[in-house]
């Protein structure tokens, strides 16, 4: 019998942290790795934002926050979905967490009990099940196709809910296939949330602001009001403001969710480090215009990695419509042979190649729970991405 328990065996750790802590081993050993792997963004946080946490520290901002979070920080979050997605909440319904991650945590951590189920649209961000099957949840994988742009359908939500279904958590844009939800998309599912009460909805909005083509991002309760008493607005700084080392996230939500995620963070982490708290005020209420400036920057490194992967020879990915990621699919090189004669049987074996071979990060298809692909991010200059696509298309023509 194993000491450890049952449910964190089942549990397996991120396969991004694993494969930056392997690049940087191989970095540290002379090699140069191009990373492709990691969730966030390569600009630096803007410089208004870190002002404000220096004037934080100065000004002995360093006590222990209220754990909830700040109320001048729960109430700029009040202001930013005003402002930016035409929502009413007053602070009382926002609590202030270390990363979004951790508002996921948490909400599950408050609500799941052993065995109820968690509807997860697949491909999926890796973490949305390790959270459930940690809380002894039951993740329920509701697979989505290319066809449909990876979106889950009003039919594929009907048929995964069952009475024990206490959650749907919906991620757009998504993460890892940049599938963005139209307000059409998302009444359909507000249609078939409707007909089942005892189902709450998890919006993971943490891409919102990283849409292209003209799309307008929305978030369920835009297509569905109605349901507000049974959502949670999950969001955070990493993304958007540059900021994920700072490890700021918040929840949206009916008041008694909030409460009952607030007595998690009371008992764990003790709420958000208060300096941090200082800083995301001037993020969120500061100047926003560099989000237009960088995300125009994401849209041209899109343009080019998906023109340049789609050269390579057995590689094909769709342009995707939001985040900042291409999920390529590689079923074309499965069965070929490394030189050395290793045969390329799945994705993740097509990775370590890549890795090994060139020097490219990438994380395998099925940690996302949809093979043979297999994620690359385009938050890098455009000299890394064209450099990595020749590196692939080199790795590529050395396979037989
Ligand atoms: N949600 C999604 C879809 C993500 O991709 C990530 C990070 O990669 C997070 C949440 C976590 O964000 P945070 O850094 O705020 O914990």
């Amino acid at each position: 019998m194993s000491f450890l328990a049952e449910h964190i065996l089942q549990v397996k750790p991120s396969a991004v942290s694993l494969m930056s802590a392997r690049a940087l081993e191989m970095e540290r050993r002379g090699r140069d790795i191009l990373r492709l792997s990691a969730g966030e963004p390569d600009f630096p946080t803007p410089d208004h934002i870190k002002v404000a946490c220096i004037k934080a520290l100065c000004e002995n901002k360093t006590k222990y926050p209220p754990v909830i979070g700040l109320p001048e920080l729960r109430q700029a979050v009040c202001v930013k979905l005003n402002r930016d997605n035409d929502l009413d909440y007053s602070p009382e319904q926002v609590i202030v967490s270390s990363g979004a991650k951790q508002v996921l945590y948490n909400a599950l951590a408050a609500s799941l009990n052993s065995g109820d189920e968690v509807i997860i649209p697949s491909p999926y961000w890796m973490s949305y099940p390790a959270i459930v099957r940690l809380h002894r949840g039951s993740p329920v994988l509701a697979p989505t196709t290319p066809e449909s742009g990876f979106k889950l359908g009003a039919e594929d939500l009907e048929r995964a809910i069952t009475p024990r279904t206490k959650w749907l958590i919906l991620n757009t844009p998504g993460n890892p296939t940049g599938a963005v939800y139209s307000r059409e998309d998302l009444a359909g599912l507000g249609e078939v949330l409707r007909r089942h009460p005892q189902v709450w909805t998890m919006c993971d909005d943490i891409y919102e602001h990283l849409v292209f083509d003209g799309l307008r991002f929305a978030t369920l309760l835009n297509a569905a009001p109605d349901l507000r008493d049974r959502v949670l607005l999950v969001n955070g700084l990493s993304k958007t403001y540059s900021m994920p080392g700072w490890r700021l996230g918040y929840g949206v939500g009916p008041e008694s969710l909030i409460q009952a995620m607030f007595k998690v963070q009371s008992q764990s982490t003790s709420g958000a480090a208060t300096f941090v708290q200082w800083a995301a005020v001037e993020a969120l209420l500061g100047d926003q215009s560099f989000i237009r400036a960088r995300n125009e920057a994401f849209r041209e490194r899109r343009d080019l990695m998906v023109a340049l992967v789609n050269r390579v020879e057995g590689l094909a990915c769709r342009p995707p419509q939001g985040a900042f990621y291409c999920y390529v699919s590689c079923r074309a090189l499965l069965e070929r042979k490394t030189r050395e004669g290793r045969v390329i049987g799945k994705d993740e074996d097509l990775v370590s190649y890549f890795l090994d071979e060139v020097g490219v990060a990438a994380i395998h298809g099925a940690a996302f729970g949809l093979s043979p692909y297999f994620r690359l991010s385009f938050a890098a200059s455009q000299e890394v991405i064209r450099q990595a696509c020749e590196r692939l298309e080199d790795a590529r023509g050395r396979l037989k």
